[in-house]
C-alpha cells in the first residue's frame, strides 16, 4: 500500500456526527493547524479550559470541518472517546487511519482494548484492508498484526509505503517513507 502522506487540513467526512463532542477538545491539542501555525501536541492558543474554543465562529475552516472517527462511528464506544482513550482517530485518505496520540500519554495506544483493536484493523487480509498509522507528536509508526514498524520522525514531504515482503513463503512487514510524487 503506498499512499501520499501530508498533514491534512482536517478530516473530510460527508457523514453527520453520530455523537456530540461533549467535553472533549483533544483535537485542539493534538492536531497541527497550519493556518494558525499551531504545532501538533500543544494546546491551541484559542482554547480555554472549561470554555473551549474562544473564537468559535471565526475558527479556521480546518477546525470546523474536522471530525474524528469517534464522533461518526456507532461502533466506537465511550472507551474510545478521545479525551478518555487519549487517541484521536481520523483519516486523510481512503484505506488509512491515523491514530494521533496525546503526547502526555505516549503509550496510550499500547493499552487495551486499543492495542488489540489497532492490530485487528491493520490486518491487510481483511475485506477492506487498512493502513494503520500511529503518530506520537512527530513520531510515526505503522501497525501490523505482527507488530509495528517505527519510522521515526515524520517526513511531511514524503509518502508512506507499507506492506509485506514475501520471501520463501514468509511474510515480513515493511514500512518506509518514499518521496512524494510531484
Ligand atoms: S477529538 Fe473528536 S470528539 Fe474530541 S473534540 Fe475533536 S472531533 Fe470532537
Ligand atoms: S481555533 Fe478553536 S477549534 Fe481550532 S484548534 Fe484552536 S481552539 Fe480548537
Amino acid at each position: 500500500m503506498s499512499t501520499g502522506f501530508t498533514e491534512s487540513d482536517g478530516g473530510d467526512f460527508a457523514l453527520p456526527p453520530a455523537k456530540p463532542c461533549g467535553d472533549c477538545s483533544l483535537c485542539c491539542k493534538i492536531l497541527r493547524i497550519n493556518v494558525l501555525e499551531k504545532p501538533a501536541g500543544v494546546w491551541c492558543r484559542h482554547f480555554a479550559k472549561g470554555v473551549g474554543c474562544q473564537v468559535h465562529s471565526a475558527s479556521p475552516h480546518e477546525c470546523r470541518r474536522f471530525q474524528c472517527y469517534w464522533t461518526i462511528s456507532e461502533v466506537l464506544g465511550e472507551e474510545w472517546r478521545p479525551d478518555r482513550s487519549k487517541l484521536v482517530i481520523w483519516s486523510n485518505v481512503e484505506g488509512r487511519i491515523i491514530v494521533d496520540v496525546d503526547p502526555s500519554h505516549p503509550n496510550a495506544w499500547r493499552r487495551e482494548p486499543y492495542h488489540s483493536q489497532l492490530r485487528t484493523w491493520s490486518d491487510r487480509d481483511r475485506p477492506l484492508p487498512l493502513e494503520v498509522l500511529v503518530r506520537i507528536k512527530e513520531r510515526m509508526l505503522v501497525i501490523f498484526p505482527e507488530g509495528e514498524v517505527d519510522l521515526g520522525p515524520q517526513q511531511t514531504e514524503c509518502s508512506i509505503s507499507s506492506g509485506y515482503h514475501v520471501e520463501g513463503g514468509r511474510k515480513t512487514p515493511y514500512a518506509r517513507f518514499v518521496e512524494a510524487r510531484a
